[in-house]
């Protein structure tokens, strides 16, 4: 299911985590040549990716809510 993105944090190893309006959270790694996302090292593409959807495995999965503190 497609969840637009309304925020980010970084979980404990320092990784960054987008959080998605369904509460699921989603890492977005930057990680080549795997994973090739560029912008979630900068602030501004942070920003620019705000509204875009993710597509969010855990609503597939009915998973519940992400704790909003602890991920
Ligand atoms: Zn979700």
């Amino acid at each position: 299911m497609q969840q637009p993105i309304i925020g980010y944090h970084r979980d404990e190893q320092g990784h960054w985590v987008a959080e998605l309006i369904c509460g699921h959270h989603q890492h977005v790694r930057h990680q080549p040549p795997w994973t090739e996302r560029p912008w979630v090292t900068s602030e501004a593409g942070r920003r620019s990716r705000l509204g875009l959807a993710l597509e969010c495995v855990k609503c597939d999965r009915g998973e519940p809510r992400d704790n909003p503190v602890n991920d």
